[in-house]
């Protein structure tokens, strides 16, 4: 008797119920990854995504292997590629975890109904990759909440299911073939400070920022220059971390840090809960339509310089170079990128949101496209014509300018207050920086968009 766990955003072996019940179904197990085509072709195997799923490919084999099995990988069409190992294997059942985007909720149709006509079934396990199912919490009103603090309220009463470690063996037939496992391809433009992927790496981190970090969290996760935040954001999109492990971890470590921290796993489930009742939200406005943006043939010079990192608003420019040395940036960072670009230069969130897609290794089709609106103001966001100020932004959240300091090496001479403002410097201090002056006034974006926005200067 042979069953298949199909992985997919779930690549670990802790907390993992599909492998559990595929191991109790059976005595033996192909664990199987299949490199879908259809996600290649979307565009969505950026090189940094790309070159960290293949360390958590890697990982994820040696975990099995020394449980006495082995990870399958396969190339090609997702549902051709399953049907074909259950056939090899003579597999009566596949076991996978739930997606919740349009494309895994397609993937998943196709699959059930090709193994049923083959006369197999699939069990898809629903609360791997998030702590709380899409419509598992849902208004009255509504097939989703469209609001983060009723749907937070709501989020917290659910009951978790109890975590489970890894299994001692995993017996994997030995005539499945798969091919030879994928390898970071350093020529593909990666960020040169990407981190280590993988669920060995993962597990340490959250030990060691369980140790040094959550604690204060709270009072320090808006600090650029602290970075204080886990940075546990790309191992839970590949899913070497479980969310509910995450929580209930949390929640027994108590205390203020734990609790903001909780709160901000409740923010992934809650984009996905939006994105998986309006899919169409990954493309097109979620609440209010905008259709006045400036865009690469009206906008290009601006677009380029932000995508550059060279705005001549220093905490911006930090950010953007940020992205793309560690392909990855701070939450407060992300925040005021995104309304400097939707509303400061009023360029389209859609053309933010690609390039954040490129470079991201926690790169998210729901946390990118849903925040991306947030901030534009076409999402769930209760003041949509908030726009943040990158000098206010940058005394406030990188008081002393360290963070400035890291990544604008330009303005490396400049002590804070003036290093977020340089065009305040004495002429000829100004004049001797090696540093852009403003692409745009901040009160001639301000009336910019207030125009757009059909509201008065
Ligand atoms: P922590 O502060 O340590 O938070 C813990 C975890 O909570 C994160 O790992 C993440 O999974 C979750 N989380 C935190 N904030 C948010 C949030 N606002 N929305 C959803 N989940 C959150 N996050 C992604 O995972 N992928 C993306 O592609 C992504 N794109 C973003 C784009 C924009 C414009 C903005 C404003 C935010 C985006 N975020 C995205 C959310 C957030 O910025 C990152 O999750 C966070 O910075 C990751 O760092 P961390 O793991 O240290 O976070």
């Amino acid at each position: 008797h042979v069953s298949v766990v199909l992985f997919t955003g779930d690549l670990r072996l802790y907390d993992h119920p599909p492998l559990r019940a595929a191991l109790d179904a059976a005595d033996a197990v192909v664990p199987l990854f299949v490199r879908d085509r259809a996600v290649e072709a979307a565009g969505f195997a950026a090189p940094n995504r790309s070159a960290f799923l293949a360390d958590c490919l890697r990982d994820l084999d040696a975990s099995l292997r020394d449980r006495g099995g082995r990870l399958v990988v396969r190339s090609g069409d997702l549902v051709e590629e399953v049907c074909r190992v259950v056939t090899e294997a003579d597999a009566d059942e596949v076991h996978m975890s739930a997606g919740h985007s349009a494309f895994a909720a397609h993937r998943e149709e196709r699959l059930r109904a090709a193994l049923e006509e083959a006369g197999r079934r699939l069990f898809v396990h629903d609360a791997v990759t998030v702590v709380v199912p899409p419509g598992a919490a849902t208004p009255a009103s509504s097939d989703h909440f469209a609001v983060f603090t009723p749907y937070y309220r709501r989020w917290t009463q659910e009951h978790l299911r109890p975590v489970t470690g890894p299994p001692r063996k995993v017996p994997v037939p030995e005539d499945v073939k798969g091919e030879a496992l994928p390898v970071r391809d350093e020529t593909t433009g990666l960020s040169p400070k990407l981190p280590p992927g993988g669920e060995s790496a993962a597990r340490k981190q959250v030990t060691a920022y369980w140790r040094r970090g959550l604690g204060a969290y709270a009072d320090t996760h808006d600090d650029l220059a602290a970075d204080a935040t886990s940075r546990l954001s790309a191992p839970l999109h590949f899913g070497t971390l479980s969310p509910t492990e995450l929580v209930q971890r949390a929640r027994k470590s108590g205390g203020t840090g734990a609790e903001a921290f909780v709160r901000q796993l409740a923010w992934r489930d809650f984009h996905r809960q939006v994105l998986a009742a309006r899919p169409r939200a990954a493309h097109d406005d979620y609440r209010s339509k905008h259709d006045r943006w400036r865009t690469e043939r009206t906008a290009g010079a601006d677009i380029d310089a932000w995508r550059e990192g060279r705005t001549g608003y220093p905490v911006v420019d930090a950010a953007m170079r940020q992205l793309r040395e560690e392909g990855w940036m701070h939450n407060r960072a992300r925040l005021l990128t995104a309304s400097f670009l939707t509303k400061t230069l009023y360029v389209d969130w859609r053309i933010g949101a690609a390039h954040f897609l490129h470079w991201l290794v926690d790169g998210d089709l729901a946390n990118n496209q849903l925040n991306w609106q947030w901030m534009a103001g076409t999402g769930t966001d209760t003041r949509p014509n908030r726009v943040l100020n990158p000098v206010t932004q940058g005394k406030k959240y990188d008081p002393e300018g360290a963070y400035v300091h890291r990544w604008v090496p330009e303005l490396a001479e400049v002590a804070a207050p003036l290093v977020h403002e340089p065009w305040k410097l004495p002429e000829p201090d100004r004049a001797a920086l090696d540093y852009p002056g403003p692409v745009v006034g901040l009160a001639d974006g301000l009336d910019r968009f207030r125009r757009a926005r059909g509201k008065q200067p």
